[in-house]
Order: structure tokens, then sequence, then C-alpha cells
């Protein structure tokens, strides 16, 4: 390792709560053994060690927390007013000012995204919470006419829809947790998160020091487990009144099912295959930095990555030399190592995974232009795939229609507009996609022309609390962040009035 890649030293705090022999349910304001006393291993992705073990939480405890989640509903919470909520989580904003260090070593050694990188994202997630705080004092209804003949007045008003089931993926737990937390405290909702078996140690530790900061025992509770058992339970649970869920779209169907039971709310935010088109007047100082990081942040973890980038024809060599060129910038190490850019795949099963769509696309015809190896070396115990590109795809090879979640991207060349429109919207997905090129008309174009959540013109990947974000298709539907966002943790009430 050279002298300017330090590895990161951890902090007191964090080696107190990782070097804690089991973690528990985080329920009714502390933690507690699963009923069963089973537990599940959690791995560190840089180095296939055993990093702690969690309660391997099930039916029985879901109904545990989501019975602690209801009484804090009923209880002194719901007397809380919007100026007490906004002042807690301007509290909070606070606390996780000070715990940010200590919350992104135990992100980093749990779901191997690099320190580096996390530590950047500090800003969004304390946006994210002046974001909540401001919604907190400013939800309302309205008043409204009507056309009865007698003298009535009449209005809506907006009441929280009680218990929620927030179910998480493991590709940024830390960050994805506050999208329900400060929706959940900025209405006077409850809550019982249930994060992914391979990256639960933030969720657990953000309980805890949101309790610690005042946030009312019941009101946040944490059900670690599998998926099949915890979050089956929660996702079909009669007490839970809505769901956040964010994950693939096998499992979103499976929720969509389990809801059925008491009809409860959903928000689904799902898988995705995004393009991001490049004409040949694109700026590629910008373009070729911005496609590439597009699919290699977090190791391509990420819903929204841009996996399908769709280069004009005559484009595709001078793209591709350029990307090579700035693939040699990339960094591939463990997490905790101060210089890595991309860190290692999530899991043993995820890396398979990944690894068998490198064969696939070579299998299918594609070529591999750079990457396609497992890394080896000093990195040989962890999870490390070199960063991967594909060029000769075309949209019918599964590299190109399925989400991969791992550092693969695939060119595919287009024609024309009309083209590169075609090969966008022929996906079952609908959640993210860029547009690079200096024709402010022709992006505009094709910003109306893509069926998608959400576009990016000659940039890619802001996401922004005030402005949100969603996905349409079988990417889901509800979105994150902007005023709607909140207005799927209330429901209204009309009220008419004979004066
Ligand atoms: P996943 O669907 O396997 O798991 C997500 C969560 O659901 C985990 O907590 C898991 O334990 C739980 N789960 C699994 N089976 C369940 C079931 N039957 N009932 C209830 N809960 C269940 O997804 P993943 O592999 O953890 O995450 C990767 C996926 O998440 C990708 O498809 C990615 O695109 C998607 N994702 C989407 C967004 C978005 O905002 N659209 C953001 C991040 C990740």
């Amino acid at each position: 390792m050279s002298a300017d890649n330090q590895t990161v030293t951890l902090c007191a705090e964090a080696q107190a709560f990782l070097s804690r022999e089991q973690h528990g349910l985080f329920i009714d304001g502390e933690f507690v053994a699963a009923e069963s006393g089973k537990a599940i291993n959690t791995v560190n992705p840089s180095n296939g060690e055993v990093l702690a073990r969690l309660a391997a939480g099930d039916k029985a405890d879901v109904d545990q927390a989501v019975k602690a989640a209801r009484r804090a509903f009923e209880g002194p919470w719901s007397t809380w007013s919007p100026y007490q909520r906004q002042e807690l989580l301007f509290r909070l904003h606070q606390v996780l000012d000070q715990r940010f260090e200590e919350l992104v070593q135990i992100e980093s050694m749990d779901m191997g995204a690099p320190i580096a990188r996390l530590r950047n994202t500090k800003p969004a997630l304390l946006k994210m919470l002046l974001f909540f705080a401001a919604q907190a004092a400013n939800i309302k209804g309205e008043t409204l006419m009507n056309g009865i003949p007698e003298q009535v007045a009449t209005m809506s008003l907006k009441a929280p829809v009680g218990v929620v089931g927030g179910i998480i993926p493991w590709n940024g737990p830390l960050n994805s947790q506050f999208w329900v937390l400060g929706a959940v405290l900025a209405t006077g909702c409850t809550v019982v998160l249930k994060p992914a078996e391979d990256a639960s140690l933030s969720v657990l530790r953000v309980a805890e020091i949101l309790h610690e900061a005042g946030v009312p025992a019941g009101v946040v509770n944490v059900v670690t487990g599998y998926g099949a058992d915890a979050g089956h339970a929660l996702a079909s649970h009669p007490g839970v009144d809505r769901i956040a869920f964010t994950g693939s779209t096998q499992t979103g169907r499976s929720i969509i099912q389990a809801s059925t039971v008491n009809i409860k709310k959903l928000q689904l935010e799902l898988g995705g295959k995004s393009a991001d088109i490049l004409f040949k007047d694109a700026n590629l100082e910008k373009a070729v930095p911005g496609a590439a990081m597009g699919v290699f942040a977090n190791s391509g973890q990420i819903c929204f990555a841009g996996t399908r980038v769709l280069v004009q024809r005559s484009l595709v060599d001078e793209f591709s030399e350029r990307l090579m060129g700035f693939m040699d910038t990339l960094r591939v190490g463990r997490s905790m190592e101060s210089q890595s850019n991309m860190g290692p795949i999530i899991s043993q099963r995820q890396l398979d995974s990944v690894m068998s769509y490198i064969k696939i696309g070579q299998e299918e015809g594609a070529k591999l232009l750079c990457g396609g190896k497992r890394l080896g070396g000093d990195l040989e115990n962890g999870y490390f795939v070199e960063p991967t590109v594909f060029t000769n795809v075309n949209n019918q090879m599964r590299i190109a229609r399925e989400e991969i979640f791992g550092p693969v991207l695939s060119i595919l060349p287009f024609e024309d507009e009309e083209e590169a429109l075609a090969i966008a919207n022929d996906s079952d997905y609908g959640l993210g996609g860029a547009v690079w090129t200096q024709d402010i008309s022709k992006a505009l174009r094709v910003v109306n022309g893509v069926k998608t959540g959400t576009m990016w013109v000659n940039c890619y990947g802001y996401i922004d609390p005030l402005v949100g974000f969603g996905g349409t298709k079988m990417s889901g539907y509800g979105a994150k962040g902007s005023a709607a966002h909140l207005d799927t943790y209330l429901y209204s009430k009309t009220v008419y009035i004979e004066l």
C-alpha cells in the first residue's frame, strides 16, 4: 500500500459498537434478543471475515415490534405538535452531524462502500434531515368550496397513516433509512425498519442514537433478519398500515401480494436498467467521467445506475478510448483504505451473480473491452470485481435487459435520436436515465421521449429531497423526496360542518 493510501483507524465509538458480541433487535427503545435465539453472521465484504452477529428476527419478533410501534403511535407521541417534531428533527440534524464519522465507518465496514465516498455523502444526509424538519411544520389540508344548498363548510385535514414498515436494501442503508425515518418523524407516524441481512449495522446504530437524542421509545424499531422471515412478516402484518420498500422488483411483487391482507398503502422503489444516451455533440470532458461513474459508483450497486450507455455510432471509438483512459483513474480497494474509489461487491452471492452475468455477456457475443475478472492478490479474500466494459452490445442481450447490480457497463451503439429513444424505452424498467448533448432542443425531446422517473441532462445522479425522484413501469411507484413524499405518510380526512 502506498504511503498516501492509509487504512482509516476506527474511532472509539465505531470500535465499541462493532465489538459487541451480538446485535439485538431494537424494540421499544432497547435491544432485545430474537425470540428464537437465532443469529446471522454479517461479513465484511473487503476481507470475507465475519464482522458481527445479528439477531435473526422472525414473525414473533416483528409482531412485538409492530405492537410497540402501535402503542407509541397511540401514546404521547400522537400529541406532539408539528413544532415539537420539527425541533426533534433539527436536533437529530445536529446529532448526526457530530456522529457522522462513526456511522460512515460502521457502514463502510459493513457494506463495503469506500470511506471517502461515504464521507462525501454527509451534506446530502444532513440536507435530507433539514428537508424533513421543514416539512414537519408544513403539513396542510384545504378549505373546499361545495355545492350543498344548506350552509355547510367543507375542508380536508391530514393525519398520519399509522405504523409504517420500512424494508430497505443493502446498497446504502445509512442513507436510505432516512427517506423513511425523516417522513415518519415529520408526520407523526411510527416505524418498524427491516434492513437487509447483509448490511444492517448502521440502521441499528442510528436507532440507538436517535433514541438517545430524544426519539420516544417505540417510535423507531428495527427488526433484523432474513427477507423471507422478518421481511415477509412485516409486509403481511395486519397491524402495519403502510410499507416503504426499496429493493428488487421481484421482492416488490411479493410485497404487493402480502400487502393485500389489510390493503396497505405502498411505496415501491425497485430495480432499474437506465439508459445513458450520448450524442456525438456531447461534451466528452464531462460525459465520459459522468457516464462511467453513473455505473461504477458504489461498484455498480445503485438502482439508477446508467448501465446501458447508448453511444451514437460515429462516437463509439472515441468514447471507448476515452473511457479506457478514465478507467485507469479508478482505484479498486478495501473500503477503509483512504484512496479507494471502488470497493467490493456486498457478498459472495452477489459476486457470483455479477460474475455469471459477465460470462453470459461473453456467451451472448458482446465484446469484453476491459475488466471481467475477480480481483486476486491481496484482495482475494474480498468480493472484488474489475470494473468491466462490454461493447457491441445489443438490447436483446440479457446483460442489456436484466439488472446486474455490479460494475458492468454496456455500450450500445445507435444511429439517430429515434433509434436512441426506441432502445432506451425497450426495457421493463423506468427508473433513471440521462442525455448528453449540447443541443438543448434535442436534449428536451429526449427527456420528453424517455419513459422513466428521472432524467439528467449533461450530468448523472443528482438527487435532491426538494426535487425528489421515483420510478415508472417495473421500477415501482411513489415519490421519494418533494412534498409528494410526505403526503404518502398521511391520509386525507374530509370534513362537513353544518353551520
Ligand atoms: P431485495 O429485494 O433482495 O431485498 C431488499 C429488502 O427486502 C431486504 O431487506 C430483504 O431482506 C427484503 N426482502 C427480501 N425478500 C422479502 C420478502 N419476500 N418480503 C419482504 N421483504 C423481503 O433487494 P437487494 O438485493 O437487497 O437490493 C438490490 C435491489 O434493490 C436492486 O434491484 C436495486 O435496484 C434495488 N434498489 C432500488 C432503489 C430505488 O430507489 N429504486 C434503491 C436501492 C436499491
